[in-house]
């Protein structure tokens, strides 16, 4: 079986963006489900020859367990615990928000190898965000524009010793 890549964050950094970018056409859709599996989408991936699944999770939210939000928040803790290595994006173009410091509490607790990626780092615009992203206490921060693909050297390289 090919090793799992979870992508995590909270809405709008960039999450699906990335993980069409890396699946391209050959997406296989998850059946919608009640509970933690909604909006959970899986598909195999390539990035410069390396092989793996990858998994786009919906955001964190700081909400009641038992509202959505919070069934959200459950379904990408699940996704983190069952792969080999996790993606945690960042929006290089607001900074690092309090939302993500609460997911990167989190993160910095589980036993799943985390890669904090700085996405939407394309231009000037990023800079700032991207230092920002240090404080994250993740490791170095990747450099990622999903959009325009830049920093897949990086992810790469990131992510090749635990595949
Ligand atoms: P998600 O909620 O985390 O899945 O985020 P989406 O993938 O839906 O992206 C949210 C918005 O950010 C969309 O308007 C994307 O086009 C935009 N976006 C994603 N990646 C980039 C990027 O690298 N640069 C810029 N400037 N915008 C991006
Ligand atoms: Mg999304």
């Amino acid at each position: 079986p090919l090793p799992i890549v979870a992508i995590v964050g909270r809405p709008n950094v960039g999450k699906s963006t990335l993980f069409n970018r890396l699946v391209g056409k050959r997406l296989a859709l998850v059946d919608d489900m009640p509970g933690v599996t909604r909006d959970r989408r899986e598909g195999d991936a390539t990035l410069l020859g390396l092989e793996f699944r990858i998994v786009d999770t919906a955001g964190f939210e700081d909400e009641d367990p038992d509202t959505l939000p919070g069934r959200m928040r459950a379904q990408s803790e699940a996704a983190v615990g069952d792969a080999d290595v996790a993606l945690f994006l960042i929006d290089a173009r607001a900074g690092v928000m309090p939302l993500d410091q609460s997911i990167a509490r989190w993160l910095r607790q589980s036993d799943t190898p985390v890669i904090p990626i700085a996405n939407k780092a394309e231009g000037k615009a990023g800079e700032s965000g991207i230092i920002d992203a240090y404080s994250l206490g993740l490791g170095d921060p990747i450099p990622f524009s999903a959009e325009h693909g830049e920093g897949l050297v990086d992810l790469f390289e990131a992510l090749r010793p635990y595949l």
